[in-house]
């Protein structure tokens, strides 16, 4: 196959996708002939749009659910609003959703052992990330009108503590936080 432009690799590779579901990156980068790294810049947008899903070692088209407003958050029955929520792959490939991060890494505790991945948004500029990686804000002076304590998702440590710095809160890493959320949900039995 001769060289094709990022373009057409894009429409070729979602193409695969509608057909066969989910692809190894190095599946796809023997059959495109081009090197797996190029594959993922190749694909960084439609992971940042969620059109796809990055599993281990390869990627998984998004199932086609175009209406997102109406899922109910696993760990607490609320409605979950797409901008906070938070999801979850499992194993098994079904995708959970958490109205927010609250119930986001609740939730992570309980079933850690069956997640493929587990997926944030970040909350200044919406672009989506790994929630391992990701930086929490507990109790910041600013309600998002879900669960309590308010917890909000960070990509970049910098502009966390720039938020931190105008709104307040606790700052912390993802296994950091899971430990803070279940200290907290101990403490206090009336989140919801
Ligand atoms: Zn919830
Ligand atoms: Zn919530």
């Amino acid at each position: 196959m001769s060289q094709l432009l990022p373009i057409e690799r894009k429409k070729q590779i979602l193409s695969w996708l509608r057909k066969e579901g989910s692809i190894k990156i190095g599946e796809i980068s023997k059959r495109l002939q081009v090197s797996e790294m190029t594959i993922y810049r190749d694909l960084k947008p439609l992971i940042e749009q969620e059109e796809v899903y990055r599993t281990s070692g390869g990627i998984t088209l998004r199932k086609e659910a175009p209406s997102l407003p109406n899922h109910t958050c696993t760990y607490c029955h609320k409605i979950s609003l797409t901008k906070f929520s938070i999801q979850i792959l499992t194993l098994d490939q079904e995708v959970e959703h958490a109205c927010c991060a609250h119930c986001g890494l609740l939730r992570f505790h309980d079933i850690e052992n069956d997640v493929a991945q587990i997926i944030c948004k970040d909350f200044l500029h919406d672009t989506t990330l790994n929630a391992k990686t990701a930086y929490y804000l507990f109790n910041p002076d600013l309600s998002i009108n879900c669960c309590m304590p308010t917890v909000l998702t960070f990509g970049s440590l910098k502009n966390a503590q720039q938020f931190q710095t105008g709104f307040g809160g606790n700052l912390l890493s993802f296994p950091d936080a899971i430990v803070e959320i279940k200290k907290v949900m101990k403490l206090n039995n009336s989140c919801h």
